[in-house]
């Protein structure tokens, strides 16, 4: 979708929102798959109500793009717009064992500053891509932990009543890869409450959890990390292995050999392979086991 009515283009000069027409989601996802669209850069949270109101007022649809690293997005033109967090500077302020984290913060960049700052609780998360939004919607977790479990405040804009408001942890449900978050919700910002540790206590934990993760994923291949959700008291990927499924393919769109329920993009691969491969998987697991595999990847159909 492009933006060129000189009667919104001025407006959100006005807003300080940078413009870049004809976006390529695929270089904008780990994936490497996506069309093309107008992406929209907001420097300032409190510019949000007055953007949302300007897209709604042109029936501009829109979604909010955080790392792009969980994401499976539609071939060709896409018929909305996209909506992205600039960080600033800096992302995360310490103060005691709280770290004020803006949403467009790196993951990873940030469990390593806490880390360096004796802070520690989100070890598991070193090594999952993406922003701390993007990050605190999905509740994102590895090894045991999420980082639900951290989280004591949200600064979020609500489309439901179009204001900037403040939640507190315990008003937010985290399961796993699942919040109560509505889907129009904008994460805009995070307060953490995390324990103290010793960092060479922390370091151990970090480099346990590398190693880990660079023992059993495919981690120079293009994905968006596991594709279905475990079902309860089962592994998608064991199910997905125990099949012999590793290795099968769609076009360019490939089960991981490493990792069953990472699903890699080894050349050119169309949203259109990759979504023909979840949907033989899922039925090829259902015929089998008689479960249902849900997707933990967001898919955004044009
Ligand atoms: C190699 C690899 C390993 C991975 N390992 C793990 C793992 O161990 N555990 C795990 O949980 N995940 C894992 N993932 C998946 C992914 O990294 C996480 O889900 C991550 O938290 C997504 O963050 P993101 O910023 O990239 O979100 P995106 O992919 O950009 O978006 C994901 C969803 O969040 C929404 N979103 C993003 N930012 C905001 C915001 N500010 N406000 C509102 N909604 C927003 C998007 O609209 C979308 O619905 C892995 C991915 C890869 C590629």
């Amino acid at each position: 979708m492009r933006i060129n009515d000189p009667k919104l283009l001025g407006p959100l000069a006005e807003l300080g929102i940078e413009l870049r027409p004809a976006a390529k989601l695929s270089e904008l996802t780990s994936l490497g798959i996506g069309g093309t669209t107008d992406l929209l850069r907001i420097t300032k949270h409190e510019t949000i109500p007055e953007l949302l109101q300007l897209l709604d007022a042109n029936h501009i649809a829109h979604k909010f793009l955080g790392g792009g690293s969980n994401l499976l997005v539609d071939d060709g033109e896409l018929p909305w717009v996209v909506l992205q967090l600039v960080p600033p500077e800096p992302d995360v302020v310490l103060e005691g064992n709280l770290a004020h984290v803006d949403a467009a913060a790196d993951l990873g960049r940030t469990v390593t500053f806490c880390a360096k700052h004796d802070l520690g609780g989100m070890e598991g998360l070193i090594g999952v891509p993406g922003t701390v939004g993007g990050a605190l919607r999905m509740n994102a977790g590895a090894y045991g932990m999420q980082i639900g479990t951290y989280v004591r405040e949200v600064k979020l804009y609500r489309a439901a009543t179009r204001k900037i408001e403040t939640f507190r942890g315990h008003q937010i449900s985290f399961e796993y890869r699942h919040t109560s978050f509505a889907t129009d919700d904008m994460m805009l910002a995070v307060i953490l409450e995390l324990p103290s540790k010793p960092y060479n206590e922390i370091l151990k934990g970090i480099r346990i959890c590398n190693e880990k993760r660079r023992s059993s994923q495919p981690l120079g291949q293009k994905s968006a990390g596991c594709i279905f959700k475990n079902p309860p008291g089962a592994s998608a990927g064991r199910m997905i292995d125990e099949l012999g499924l590793k290795g099968l393919s769609f076009g360019d769109a490939r089960v991981s050999d490493r990792h069953a329920n990472f699903f890699v993009n080894t050349g050119h691969a169309s949203a259109k392979d990759m979504l023909a491969l979840i949907a033989d998987v899922r039925e090829r697991v259902q015929e089998a086991y008689g479960v249902m595999l849900e997707n933990e990847v967001v898919v955004w159909n044009g």
